[in-house]
């Protein structure tokens, strides 16, 4: 069996840089975090072997003063930060510079359009309802976005005022410009024509990714694809990757391989020099990957 790792999957820059930050800040003292640090489980077990503790919001405003708190890449509401500041608490912020430059832009817009006269515009943001990037997001408009994840919910959008479009950094290209035709067919027949404007805030970390991962998909037999369950951006390039090789299985550890060793070994029956592919998502830590090639060859 030829296995190799595609060189592209693992953690995005600000994956990386939060649990950086997360491992040099445990050397320093006791740690929380708000959230899983990431979407892998595997991941959030290890950092908390090193002494991470990973608390809710309930946690958040019972923490005695001078705890330190990491915010993670996926960054957070303003209330959070006033909470913080409440209790005392030190936050380490490491929210992903990506995701605090959309932030500030839609804050920005808010604080522009929030006092326009009798009809007030409408921010909408392209994501998933109750993300932990869009809570963030529609914090910077004191939660009065739209969050839509569809074009089926377009009829939630007024069209005779103004929209102003964002997207959550991990949604798709294709919906984002599926999302921008129908809002302005919808427009054109509106007689008050409404200012539209839209801003694509997607992370090409993420983007990009699905046509690396797709020709990952193809140039092998068969492929592994390693992902949290918890993680919506797993499940998407899972999709894709489904899409371009129907021998793709998905596996959140290494122990789960065995659930698909004879499906796998079947294959091999068949065509001896099938090559496997091990890839994963932006939330998919390499050590993982490689404990799946390793569990993979001991057979
Ligand atoms: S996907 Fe992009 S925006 Fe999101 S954490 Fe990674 S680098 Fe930042």
């Amino acid at each position: 069996m030829k296995i190799s790792i595609d060189e592209h999957s693992g953690f995005c820059f600000g994956v990386t840089r939060a649990i950086q930050a997360a491992e040099s800040e445990l050397e320093k003292g006791s740690l929380y975090c708000l959230g899983d640090i990431v979407h892998n489980g595997q991941e959030v077990a290890r950092l908390e072997l090193k002494g991470l503790a990973t608390i809710d919001y309930d946690d958040l405003r019972t923490l005695p003063a001078h705890s330190r708190v990491l915010l993670r890449a996926h960054g957070e509401p303003p209330s959070t930060y006033w909470i913080a500041k409440q209790r005392g608490i030190e936050i380490i912020d490491a929210t992903c510079p990506v995701v605090k430059k959309l932030q500030d832009r839609i804050r920005a817009c808010y604080e522009t359009h929030k006092n326009d006269e009798a009809i007030p515009p409408q921010i909408v943001i392209y994501g998933k309802p109750g993300h932990a990037e869009v809570i963030g997001l529609q914090g910077q408009t004191n939660n009065t976005a739209i969050v839509i994840e569809s074009v089926d919910q377009l009829d939630r959008l007024d069209f005779t005022r103004a929209i102003y479009l964002f997207s959550q950094t991990t949604k798709s290209v294709e919906g984002f410009q599926e999302l921008v035709s129908s809002i302005s067919r919808r427009l054109e027949i509106s007689t008050s024509r409404p200012v539209f404007e839209y801003h694509d805030t997607i992370c090409r970390s993420v983007a990009n990714r699905v046509k690396e991962l797709q020709a990952f998909a193809q140039a092998n037999d068969i492929l592994i694809f390693v992902g949290g369950t918890k993680s919506s951006n797993a499940k998407v390039l899972y999709n894709h990757c489904k899409e371009a090789n129907e021998n793709t299985y998905f596996v959140s550890s290494a122990d789960e391989i065995e659930d698909f060793r004879l499906k796998i070994e079947d294959i091999i029956k068949t065509n001896p020099d099938a090559k496997v592919g091990i890839c994963g998502a932006t939330s998919t830590p390499l050590w993982l990957m490689e404990a799946v090639s390793e569990r993979l060859s001991a057979s």
